[in-house]
């Protein structure tokens, strides 16, 4: 014990055979002073009391009264040392994994982007297809000729609907 460990009655500090209660108001009485307070209130607070026997086995939550402050200083250190690695341990995991969510966001992004590509693609294929549907119904199969360069020459090199008409011979 510090050398601020004394019986809060008569003052007297450990030594040979002395034996210290702690009471549940947080005073400390020797044996001999204990003795003459038992059953009462305590002389320090007028609380009544009950008390344990100060020993070398003590629960952890009694203890640490008892323990030098550069000591638990020290404990704490390492218990925080621990807790920063901890933090950062997960906060390493956390971090790489938003970073996938984040390629997986733009992945779906880039597909969103090409589906609605496809999608107006496919529109403008079924209006053109209408429109030459329309033209063969118009004509008639019969008075309709029309060459098969020519034909991919519109779909490859000039899609716009307008310049069909040129390659439609009657
Ligand atoms: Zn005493
Ligand atoms: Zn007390």
């Amino acid at each position: 014990m510090g050398e601020w460990f004394h019986c809060n009655t008569c003052f007297i500090q450990p030594g040979e055979g002395i034996m210290f209660h702690l009471t549940s108001c947080g005073h400390i009485y020797c044996e001999k002073c204990l003795k003459q307070t038992s059953g009462e209130r305590c002389c320090m607070c007028s609380s009544q009391y009950t008390a344990m026997m100060l020993t070398t086995e003590m629960k952890p939550e009694v203890e640490v009264y008892f323990t030098e402050p550069l000591d638990l200083v020290n404990k704490n250190l390492k218990c925080l040392k621990q807790l920063i690695q901890v933090i950062d341990f997960q906060m390493n995991h956390r971090k790489r994994f938003f970073s996938h969510l984040k390629d997986m966001m733009s992945l779906l992004h880039a597909h969103c982007v090409r589906a609605n590509q496809d999608i107006t693609e496919i529109i403008k294929l079924r209006e053109e297809n209408s429109y030459l549907r329309r033209l063969v119904h118009e004509k008639g199969n019969k008075n309709l000729k029309y060459s098969v360069e020519a034909i991919v020459h519109y779909f490859v090199f000039e899609p716009a609907q307008q310049n069909l008409v040129g390659y439609i011979v009657e």
